[in-house]
């Protein structure tokens, strides 16, 4: 079923509505990232083989490492229940905290099979920290993929950790950034921030003892598009959001950063001085993707969330052409400002009807399109061009030192088939 509304900005597309099949990774697929960004956490999925096969083949990386996530697996006789899952679950865990001293944080994170059964995770979570507090803190989330979209796991995780965060109660604001981040895009950005005399923390922290604290002087910046929950949660705490576009470019990242320095009154001499060296680095690294890029249609079937920040970034800094951008989920107030950057002439979709989309896609023939692992091969198949989504997560691509990185995200693709074609 397809319908049209306004979209809120004037200039910006019409937003097209459309609900059908979708093809995308569930909530668990977060785990993958985040449990490199906590240092010591463990994810343990309560769900059934075919979560520990997705997460495994997700993740094979681990095989060389004591593991940071496990799925506790739902046999016949518990979803038939016949056993006692929650004591079986209180017995996982025992054991697994007590080999385990390193973890200091527990995820227990929901599945299609634990909602099925239900599964109340959250008074599991509850009673198990009054067991295994303060060795260790339990908190659950659901990453199933009933209802949640791969980079929703993400939000759900970050949610869940925003009503025990300590207080703070300072008088003087403080800079909260929130999303999950790669290290290395982590220090650039709180090195920037010091140089323009603001101090930042970050959620999620690397370890679970040093979590963010949050107060009614609190003013956070989201770094990615897909944390409404998170976001809510923390306004519920009295935190105040700073909107902005998202760090995508050189353009992105230098309007991030300036509505940070402008909510803390920062002259614009000195953000210039500060940004001036990483500008240039990043224009450099753009110019020769430019080249290659400048003209091409680009198609986005509706997977991580980033798409919207990604049509912007290349329609703006890299001259695409996004034909038609779909989104799983379009969090209209989170995206004002990206929304205002993006030319009416692109299709914008909130919503997946897979069919349909394949149907417009066809039409379009894009030099390139966007898309989930399932959807690339029948695509590359018949000619078109893939690059799939979730590469945009695993990989650095936020700030001016990864702008290069994240346009030849987008040049490989077409260089890999062009030398094909030789
Ligand atoms: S949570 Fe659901 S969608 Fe995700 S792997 Fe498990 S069964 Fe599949």
């Amino acid at each position: 079923m397809n319908e049209t509304l306004r979209s809120p900005a004037p200039d910006a597309p019409v937003v097209h509505h459309e609900r059908g099949q979708r093809s995308v990774f569930c909530g668990l697929a977060g785990i993958v990232w985040l449990h490199r960004k906590i240092q010591d956490a463990f994810f343990l999925v309560v769900g059934s083989r075919t979560c520990a096969h997705l997460l495994q083949s997700a993740a094979g990386v681990m095989i060389f490492a004591e593991p940071r996530f496990a799925t506790a697996i739902l046999e016949e006789r518990d979803l038939a229940g016949l056993a006692d899952v929650n004591d079986e679950l209180d017995n996982v865990v025992a054991r697994l905290l007590e080999r385990r001293p390193d973890i200091k944080m527990l995820f227990l994170v929901g599945s299609c099979p634990s909602e099925v059964i239900k599964i109340d995770l959250v008074r599991a979570a509850q009673r198990l920290n009054r067991i295994h507090s303060p060795r260790a803190k339990v908190v659950s989330y659901s990453g199933s993929g009933i209802e949640k979209t791969f980079t929703e796991g993400e939000d759900a995780c970050l949610a869940a950790l925003v009503p025990d965060l300590p207080l703070d109660a300072a008088s003087a604001p403080s800079l909260l950034v929130v999303g999950a981040l790669a290290d290395v895009v982590e220090d650039q950005f709180a090195t920037t921030f010091r140089e323009i005399g603001v101090e930042a923390r970050f959620l999620p922290a690397r370890r679970a003892d040093s979590m963010p604290a949050v107060g009614p002087n609190t003013k956070f910046i989201l770094a990615q598009p897909f944390l409404a929950e998170t976001a809510r949660a923390l306004e519920l705490r009295g935190a105040k959001r700073i909107p902005a576009v998202f760090p995508l470019g050189s353009e992105g990242t230098s309007l991030w950063l300036k509505a940070v320095a402008d909510a803390f009154n920062v002259q614009a001499a000195t953000l210039d001085a500060a940004t001036a060296p990483g500008r240039a680095r990043a224009e450099m690294s753009l110019a020769r993707h430019r080249e290659q890029l400048a003209g091409k249609k680009i198609f986005f079937f509706p997977d991580s969330q980033l798409e919207v920040p990604l049509a912007r970034f290349l329609a703006r800094e890299l001259g695409m052409k996004p034909v038609d951008v779909s989104t799983p989920y379009l969090h209209q107030q989170l995206l004002a400002e990206e929304l205002a950057l993006l030319s009416s002439e692109t299709r914008l979709n909130e919503g997946s009807a897979v069919d349909d989309q394949l149907d417009r896609c066809r039409e379009a023939r894009p030099d390139l399109t966007v898309c989930g692992l399932g959807l690339a091969n029948p695509l590359e198949a018949e000619g078109l061009p893939t690059k799939w989504a979730i590469e945009l997560l695993f990989t650095p691509i936020q700030g001016y030192d990864q702008a290069g990185d994240l346009a030849e995200l987008f040049t490989r693709p077409l260089t890999r088939r062009s030398r094909l074609e030789v």
